[in-house]
């Protein structure tokens, strides 16, 4: 699975996250999904010689900004923003690394662009992640793979009335902020699938193939 990091500057001029923390964050997720034998690929663009980082688009300097959560219908100008500096090949994940993400006026750890709630009719602002370093960047292992579920799952998370995932699921909202045995470590399917329904059972291999084709 092919992933296009960008790493832009911070407000301060610095490098949002070093290129060691992105390698970290690649690292954990190849932890995770190696239990269900996907390995990921990075080109990391860290601004050229010297990993300066890459100048940051003005819009982002309050933050990136979720154009509108869950569908994306209309790119605001952070989408929009973004979608120049993403690379043309429908099968990468372009990851964005950036000082803040607000969504609904609240900072987060990172957001994802699946292509299901893509609804602009531009395959591009498919399959995209915008990552914090503030809030995520280095040191909260589970979430650049549990976005990058969300990618591979063309989904959001599962939550009842439906079959729910399990507190140990990576899938599940909220992650773990460290990989303890408890932590939300898995993919599907769920030795506890009984308890919790049907979810997570093809998970493993809806995702094993879709890391090959991304949806689009
Ligand atoms: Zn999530």
């Amino acid at each position: 699975m092919s992933l296009n990091i960008l790493v832009f500057k911070n407000n301060a001029g610095n490098p949002s996250v070093t290129r060691a923390q992105v390698e970290t964050d690649i690292s954990d997720a190849n932890e995770r999904f190696a239990q269900s034998t996907i390995r990921l690929v990075a080109n990391i663009n860290m601004g050229g010689a010297g990993d300066p980082g890459i100048e940051q688009p003005a819009v982002f300097s309050n933050g990136f900004t979720d154009p509108e959560p869950l569908a994306l219908l209309f790119p605001n100008e952070d989408a929009q923003a973004a979608l120049e500096e993403m690379d043309n090949d429908n099968n990468t994940v372009d990851v964005l690394y950036v000082e803040t993400v607000d969504i609904l006026g609240v900072g987060a750890r990172a957001v994802s662009y699946t292509h299901s709630f893509n609804g602009t009719g531009n395959q591009k602002y498919s399959n995209w992640i915008v990552m914090s370093s503030v809030n995520a960047g280095g040191g909260k292992p589970h979430t650049l793979p549990h976005e990058l579920m969300h990618i591979l799952l063309d989904n959001s998370h599962r939550t009842s009335p439906g079959p729910n995932d399990p507190p140990t699921a990576l899938f599940r909202g909220g992650t773990t902020l460290n990989k303890s045995v408890g932590g939300t470590k898995r993919i599907g399917p769920y030795p506890d699938t009984a308890v919790q329904g049907a979810a997570g059972n093809n998970d493993t291999i809806m995702i094993r193939h879709r890391a090959e084709t991304l949806p689009q």
